[in-house]
């Protein structure tokens, strides 16, 4: 007998079990992993780490005891990490990417019968992670122009009393971040947690960090999730990491497996923070080239939005966006194709990359809206 949706394996021939009925119907992660001679589609940096940097962690590995599990508290790694926010150890927690940071959260706080609030267009995988987890959505929706809308934030928080409220600063993927003030505001309407993925904070003019560290009402409510994934150039080695409350720290260790984080994830971490200005030097060549690429933008037929990030959403106003994508992709360039996403018709998103490879996406666009 094949096995009933939503039966799992059933009493007859064993059989593979069904999935999960609430899960059937996603679709995973999707951003092409395509080999492309400019890579401008998953926001990471386009300059490896330095060269120091290597060479520390090269050194490194030869004192890691492969045989023997790592540091379960990644000790060494969240005693840096606090230091360089101005907290304790004990408000922060690494994973394995910030997207891990993110299911803890939700695994922790999440689950059946509890619902967190976002507001779209925003990251996916908010939405995808509340999924897998079977926490249910209350979706608010931003404003035409990328703003986070206050009024909607009150209605959403006020009618569904999320645990969770996801706010993303800089958002992804419009690239706009959300004034400090606002951020104060959506906390005061958040009953529960209020988490602010700033996967790309280092581009942003201000931080929830500011929030968490100061003294005012609800300071224990926010927490921020970042990356090594973007401004270190570490994407490859998987690492994020949550500063928050030590309460929510501990909630997030205790649906964490054991010994998630490896030893040599650790080190890279711990080493990476040493090279905090070739870390803001890349930020700034990024910040700069960002410009070139929107004067670039500002000369074409396309809509576009401010970016406070290291990347550029961007509409062709007069060649459908799916054309444009493949156009760019015969010419080698990769970028995010948005354009059924909801809230974002049309819509593309280009990473900032090194000049020349901004240079060919430019001039590859130039052509396709020819
Ligand atoms: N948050 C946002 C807003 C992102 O854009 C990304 C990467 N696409 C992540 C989190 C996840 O980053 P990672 O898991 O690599 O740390």
């Amino acid at each position: 007998m094949a096995a009933v949706a939503g039966a799992g394996a059933g009493a007859g021939e064993p059989s593979l079990p069904t999935v999960r009925p609430d899960l059937v119907e996603l679709s995973g992660y999707h951003s092409a992993q395509v080999e492309v001679e400019v890579r401008l589609n998953t926001n990471e940096s386009p300059i490896p780490p330095p060269e120091g940097w290597l060479e520390d962690f090269r050194a490194g590995l030869s004192d890691i005891d492969f045989n023997r599990y790592p540091d379960r508290e990644a000790t060494e790694l969240r005693r840096a990490l606090a230091e360089s926010h101005g907290v304790r150890p004990e408000q922060v927690f690494c994973a394995n990417g910030s997207n891990e940071i993110l299911q803890s959260l939700l695994l922790a706080y999440g689950g059946p019968g509890r619902t967190v609030a976002l507001f779209e267009p925003t990251y996916t995988m908010h939405r995808q992670i509340a999924r897998t987890t079977a926490t249910a959505v209350a979706a608010g929706r931003r404003t035409d122009d990328h703003r986070l809308d206050l009024d909607e934030v009150r209605r959403v928080t006020g009618a569904e009393r999320p645990v969770i409220t996801f706010l993303c600063s800089p958002n992804n993927p419009s690239g706009r971040a959300d004034p400090l003030e606002q951020m104060e505001e959506v906390l005061a309407l958040t009953p529960g947690l209020m988490v602010v993925d700033e996967a790309y904070g280092q581009f942003a003019p201000s931080s929830a960090l500011e929030l968490l560290r100061g003294d005012g009402p609800g300071a224990e409510r926010v927490a921020v999730a970042r990356t090594f994934s973007k401004t270190w150039s570490m994407a490859g080695m998987r690492l994020g990491y949550l500063v928050a409350d030590p309460e929510v720290v501990r909630a997030c260790a205790l649906v964490a497996l054991p010994y998630h984080l490896d030893a040599a994830k650790q080190l890279a971490g711990r080493l990476a923070l040493r090279y905090v200005h070739e870390m803001e030097a890349r930020v700034a060549l990024l910040r700069e080239e960002r410009g070139r690429i929107a004067a670039g933008l500002a000369a074409l037929p396309v809509d576009t939005w401010p970016s406070d990030a290291n990347f550029i959403l961007f509409r062709p106003v007069a060649v459908p966006a799916r054309e444009v994508w493949s156009h760019l992709l015969d010419r080698s360039v990769l970028v995010r194709d948005c354009s059924e996403w909801p809230g974002l018709t049309g819509c593309l998103r280009v990473t900032v990359g090194l000049p020349e490879e901004n240079d060919r996406f430019l001039a590859a666009l130039d052509e396709s809206l020819r």
